[in-house]
């Protein structure tokens, strides 16, 4: 194929680099003609849709009232229209020139100038498997026109005529999926699903279609998790008797009771690690949930238990555990976690971060409650022989000059996925694996949790401890904000800190999202510093900042050397910082449930009444709704499921992480195609574990696996 040299980059940027790529590039949705307007029709008064091209974009303060504006032109074959935002100064960071957008909203016209206000802007984003009305326009009949993510030099045109070419010269192609699960659950075949998906002659077609291919694609990763699960089933763990330790004093010792929900997951737990059949256990619990608690009474009953030789009974020596947070921040506030409650029971542990290594106590049996440094090759030599049985860590953990000697238990916290390999060669020299509690504090709905998590069994922490305090979730309105900002300076004046959480910015470049984030976090900062904190010591964090500086500002606000933080949605879920109770997240209406209900937690820590101040641009109904029901809520996993079903996966935090295309993550709405490809890609595993007479379906399965979600 002849390509333009614009045409050719365009294809690059969206990764499409064959015929079979474009293919496989759908139509984010398809719009009926017959509901668009062209703008020379537009008439004074009209409530219109139009979809045109934008020629000119930009974002401006108004002379007077300071109002955020921003500005557009956007064009199509038969004319312009001007198009103005009030106070929505992100869209200009959000739009682009050059874009296609479908704008709806009311046409005013002066001396033969058409202006459209505050139009809604539909994202090509949406396209959920089973609402037909948003994936198509409203009361469609005319023909459908599929609509493609494009990007400069590829239009959605350019693809339809491509495709369409591609189509007419299409073979019938194998098909992956076994026949008889195609019948069962009536999908359409590889072939007819292609040709459906792009030239679709009804809406049932193109429904079908995609269903085919989200169910086609989340099939694959449950067979990649099975087989998985299936060759760890073979593996050998450390059985651990938890009768042998007494688990009920170092409870007691914790200084509080724990909830019925820690007590249940440690009854999961130390049921799970009896056996010789490797653990593969997932930790779900908000922020303050009480995890750190569940892992360190694992890791004391691993700890207790002596290893076993061939069957018999060895008594010296002892099991070890590694426990790895994704930051060095973490690792070392957990370190330091560790060192508290292991402190009287003479057991030691160690740090090993990319900056360095400490071990606890200073000395063997001497009463210190105080860590010292230690070179890394001193510490790897104690880790080899296992005389030190408990290392916090970082990724320096897995690296390769690291061998355990017994190593039994392996926690990860905050990390999206640790398999098998990993597993292998955290324990590289020993014929055991691990056992594997994962725990994370990132809200899901249980049908993305089956999916990517498909190979782990899963634990709830949906119970704060006792006694904390309710955070006050206040939405406040424009008018409002002197007020809260008044609240914030009577809070610092107590001694308190405050996060300011800065607005969500969709931006489909990653690169560009992050610098226009970046920027904005500076120009609030230094507009809080002017007009509102003079005398506030401010800091700022965001994703631009080398890792060294992050961990500045961290550590900065960690000792009160900074009074407020100003940061993007991004910073560390698990960062402890007690003295922080106040917390305003800025365009709150722009995050998902679930996410703020992440951002809140972050300033329930201590015994003061925490506040969380929702500042949102939009008074619509909508959004009173949904605040409402995030004021009330009782855990983050409730807001995650209502967050699906109201607003689809693009509310899902970190969306882009999970290593899933638009199709596979929209079908997470669809709860009966999840359970039914889980189903058949397990019992397909039960049968075939290296899925033996399919090789089209096993490479796939291949390709899946080495995926890593981290
Ligand atoms: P996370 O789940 O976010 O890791 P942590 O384990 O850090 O939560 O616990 C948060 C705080 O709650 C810690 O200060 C911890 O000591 C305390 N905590 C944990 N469990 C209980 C409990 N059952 N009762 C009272 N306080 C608890
Ligand atoms: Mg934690």
């Amino acid at each position: 194929m002849r390509l333009k040299e614009d045409t050719r980059k365009g294809l690059q940027k969206l990764g499409l680099h064959t015929v079979r790529d474009i293919l496989y590039h759908f139509p984010a949705r398809y719009a009926d003609e017959s509901t668009f307007i062209s703008i020379a029709q537009l008439r004074d008064g009209d409530h219109a849709t139009v979809r045109a091209t934008i020629t000119a974009l930009k974002a401006r303060k108004s002379w007077k009232t300071k109002v955020a504006l921003t500005e557009a032109t956007i064009e199509d074959v038969s004319g312009k229209l001007h198009v103005i935002w009030f106070n929505q100064p992100y869209l200009a960071s959000m739009l682009s020139v050059g874009q296609t957008v479908e704008l709806t909203g009311k046409v005013s016209i002066h001396n033969d100038k058409p202006t459209l206000t505050n139009p809604v802007v539909r994202e090509e984003k949406v396209l959920p498997i089973d609402s037909m009305d948003s994936l198509f326009g409203k009361d469609a009949h005319g023909v459908l026109t599929p609509i493609y993510p494009e990007t400069k030099g590829v239009s959605s045109l350019w693809f339809s005529h491509t495709i369409a070419r591609a189509l007419a010269e299409l073979k019938e192609v194998k098909d992956h999926i076994p026949s008889e699960i195609l019948a069962r659950y009536s999908l359409p075949s590889l072939t007819t699903a292609l040709i459906w998906i792009h030239t679709p002659k009804s809406r049932t077609d193109a429904t079908i279609a995609r269903k085919r291919f989200a169910f086609d694609e989340i099939f694959i990763i449950n067979l990649a998790r099975a087989q998985e699960r299936a060759k760890l089933k073979e593996r050998q763990a450390y059985a651990i008797d938890p009768s042998v330790v007494d688990i009920d004093s170092f409870i007691t010792k914790l200084g509080f009771p724990l909830t019925g929900a820690q007590q249940k997951v440690v009854d999961h737990i130390l049921k799970d690690l009896t056996n010789d059949i490797p653990m593969s256990r997932l930790l779900e619990g908000d922020v303050g949930s009480g995890k750190t608690a569940v892992a360190a009474i694992a890791t004391y009953a691993t700890v207790m238990n002596r290893p076993l030789k061939q069957g018999t009974k060895q008594t010296f020596g002892n099991l070890q555990v590694a426990y790895m947070a994704p930051t060095e921040l973490l690792a070392t506030q957990q370190f330091e976690s560790f060192i508290e409650l292991f402190k009287d029971t003479n057991i030691q542990v160690a740090l090993i971060t990319g900056s360095g290594c400490r071990k606890f106590p200073t000395k063997v049996s001497s009463h210190h409650t105080s860590w010292t440094t230690i070179s890394r090759a001193q510490l790897s030599k104690w880790i080899a022989n296992g005389e030190i049985p408990i290392v916090i860590g970082t990724h320096a953990l897995i690296q390769k000059s690291l061998v355990f000697k017994h190593l039994a238990l392996a926690i990860i916290d905050e990390q999206h996925r640790f398999g098998l390999n990993q597993r292998k060669s955290l324990a590289k020299k020993d014929s055991h694996v691990p056992h594997l509690l994962s725990m994370t504090a990132t809200p899901i709905p249980r049908t993305l949790a089956l999916t990517i998590y498909g190979d782990l069994d899963l634990s709830l922490l949906d119970e704060l401890p006792a006694g904390r305090k309710q955070v006050e979730t206040t939405l406040v309105t424009p008018e409002k904000r002197d007020e809260t900002y008044a609240k914030i300076a009577s809070l610092l004046a107590e001694g308190r800190q405050a996060y300011i959480i800065c607005p969500r910015i969709d931006e489909p470049d990653p690169d560009k999202q992050k610098a226009v984030i970046a920027k904005s976090v500076e120009a609030e900062a230094k507009r809080l510093q002017r007009d509102v904190f003079p005398k506030a010591r401010i800091g700022i964090l965001h994703s631009k900042m080398t890792k060294d500086k992050k961990t500045e500002a961290m550590e900065a606000f960690a000792r009160h050397e900074t009074d407020i933080l100003v940061a993007t949605s991004v910073v560390e879920v698990g960062v402890n910082v007690p003295n922080a109770t106040a917390i305003i997240i800025e365009g709150a209406e722009r995050f998902g449930l679930a996410q703020l209900h992440q951002l809140r937690g972050r300033v329930q820590r201590s015994s003061h009444q925490p506040y969380c101040y929702l500042f949102a641009e939009t008074k619509s109904e909508r959004t009173a709704e949904r605040m409402k029901h995030f004021t009330h809520a009782k855990n983050g996993f409730e807001l995650a499921e209502y967050d699906l079903e109201m607003r689809g996966t693009g509310e899902l935090a970190g969306s882009s992480q999970w290593g899933m295309s638009d199709i596979g993550m929209e079908a997470l709405r669809n709860r009966k195609l999840v359970e039914a490809a889980r189903l058949e890609a397990y019992a397909l595993i039960e049968r075939d574990i290296t899925i033996s007479n399919h090789a089209e379906l096993a490479n796939r399965v291949l390709a899946m696996s080495g995926v890593h979600f981290e």
